[in-house]
């Protein structure tokens, strides 16, 4: 560590032009100094991106004594230490990579007052003997980052994070400041709640990411969709691709291998040392292209991701912005690419049924996924609905996401959509897509032999439309509510109340056309 500057008379200004180098604060970047130089406490939503590690370091760097920060990923700690401690910074980490003799000697920094940042985990913090340690030492501030581990209904939940209310009662006159970039105003309220921060000051920032180019598209042929799109658009560039199991995972990265591009797996199946490895040959190499679980990127601060590529469905549209969030983070032009599928769907709706928790968390689960295959099937500007979502509203269309740049076709499937509903209904509500779509196409199968399915009047009354045409038509009318998949009986679909209308002619549906090259497959291809 090295000598300690004199920081304490140091304003703001002085601080982030010479410590960090950098002319003018970003956003709410200086209201929330401030806020926390004053000694008030603080709320901060901000994208991904947004720069959110400048609020807590700069009045830990303008108030006497140590701020300490509190941060979940021991990766992401290392990773600002070392970018705090270039620029002269006395920041150090505490954490079980360090051994007795290295964490004695960081102890007795801190009491000397000789520390500007201290990192820590929630867990460790919580341990009576490192607040012990605290409570002997001068403190400035506690920086509570990815604060919505908080939420018991965020995927990132962490107990421990609950326990952090004890900061208020144990230093009442430190301030305190907790960050996300996770918006939905649940969340918001639940971190306000839960870490005592009901009389901080909010900071709600646009989430607009205005160089991020949204598109989402159906999973027609997912091999050929993402190697044309890495050829023709990201040709040597870095990028993420997020699919949902490991073992995709490691197909995905060695079947991109084989194409030349430089891929690498990231799941939570590989040993800490080769995560470690990809991680940082993803940062430090040229066009590294990471395939990943959503364990990859939570703090990942690469400015320059030319891509994320999502294979399969995000839970919710948190998710989907966190995830799409790590694109472009330098300003420049990026691109987030969906492609998703009926099988996502189904799969999705399977785990949101089948997950550990109460009903009510098993029905928010379900509400956050409708909420994502809405956006999916939108046909009206991406980028608005997800801001939407966020309650944000933007003045106008975006004119950068898929459906502003080519609006989409839709055709009259009211007729289609009738067939398909009588088709389901006269096999029983009991069998999933696939059986259902080769009775409608009039399929030879040993399934539909079995169960006389060749003799009900809606065999075969659906061949003039392939598979993929099918499966679409499925896919469209299970996320408007039309039809339901019943994860209890085989994924069996399943009529609802909404199609009434529909059967009985009052009620025209309209549905988005596949391109040209999906609807001749008519061999599903999902990878
Ligand atoms: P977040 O934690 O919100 O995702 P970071 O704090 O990692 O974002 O900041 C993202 C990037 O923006 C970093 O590379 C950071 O150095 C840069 N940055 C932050 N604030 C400023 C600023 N005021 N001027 C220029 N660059 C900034
Ligand atoms: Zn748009």
């Amino acid at each position: 560590m090295n000598d300690t500057q004199p920081t304490t008379d140091a304003s703001p200004r002085y601080i982030l032009e010479h410590t960090f180098g950098y002319t003018e604060f970003r956003g709410d970047q200086q209201a929330i100094i401030e806020t926390l130089v004053n000694g008030q406490d603080a709320l901060v939503l901000m994208p991904t991106g947004g720069g959110k590690s400048l609020c807590y370091q700069i009045p830990a760097l303008a108030r006497p004594g140590c701020g300490v920060v509190i941060s979940p990923l021991i990766a992401l700690m290392q990773d600002q230490v070392e970018a705090l401690t270039a620029v002269g910074v006395a920041a150090a980490f505490l954490n079980s990579s360090l051994d007795y003799q290295q964490a004695q000697t960081l102890e007795a920094q801190l009491l000397r007052g000789e520390l500007d940042l201290l990192y820590l985990a929630p867990e460790r913090l919580l341990q009576p003997r490192t607040l012990e340690l605290l409570s002997q030492a001068h403190i400035s501030l506690f920086a509570i980052d990815e604060a919505h581990c908080v939420s018991q209904w965020g995927h990132d939940f962490r107990a421990d994070y609950l326990q952090l209310s004890c900061l208020h009662e144990r230093f009442p006159s430190v301030p305190r400041v907790a960050l996300t970039a996770t918006a939905d105003q649940r969340t918001q309220g639940e971190i306000a709640r839960r870490l005592d921060l009901e009389n901080a000051r909010h900071f709600v920032s646009s989430f607009d990411r205005p160089n991020i180019q949204y598109r989402i598209a159906a999973k027609n042929n997912p091999k050929r969709q993402l190697l044309q799109f890495l050829n023709e658009e990201h040709q040597g560039n870095a990028g993420v691709i997020y699919c949902l199991s490991r073992n995709k995972v490691e197909t995905t990265a060695s079947w991109l291998q084989q194409q030349g591009f430089n891929a690498l797996p990231y799941h939570a199946g590989l040993s800490a040392e080769v995560r470690a490895e990809h991680q940082r040959r993803f940062l430090r190499e040229e066009g590294v292209i990471v395939v990943a679980t959503i364990a990859f990127g939570m703090g990942i601060d690469k400015p320059d991701v030319r891509f994320v590529a999502h294979l399969d469905l995000p839970k919710s549209i948190e998710a989907y912005y966190q995830e799409t969030g790590r694109a472009g983070r330098d300003g420049e032009p990026a691109t987030a690419l969906l492609l998703y599928g009926l099988e996502d769907v189904v799969k999705l709706s399977q785990m949101a049924n089948t997950s550990e928790g109460s009903e009510e968390h098993k029905r928010q689960e379900r509400q956050r996924l409708d909420a994502m295959l809405g956006l999916c099937e939108i046909t009206s500007c991406r980028r608005r609905a997800l801001l939407r979502y966020f309650n944000e509203e933007l003045a106008q269309d975006c004119g950068n996401c898929d459906t502003c740049l080519t609006p989409p076709v839709t055709w009259d499937a009211s007729d289609a959509s009738r067939k398909l509903m009588s088709c389901i209904y006269r096999t029983g509500q009991r069998f999933g897509a696939a059986h259902v779509i080769d009775v409608l196409r009039g399929a030879d199968t040993e399934k539909i032999r079995q169960f006389n399915h060749n003799q009900v009047s809606t065999y075969g009354i659906g061949s003039d439309l392939s598979a993929n045409e099918w499966r679409a038509v499925v896919r469209q009318l299970v996320v408007r509510g039309y039809l339901q998949v019943n994860a209890e009986a085989f994924n069996a679909l399943q009529l609802t109340e909404q199609c009434r209308p529909v059967l009985r002619g009052e009620e025209s549906v309209q549905l988005r056309t596949l391109p040209k090259a999906a609807k001749a497959t008519g061999k599903p291809d999902s990878g």
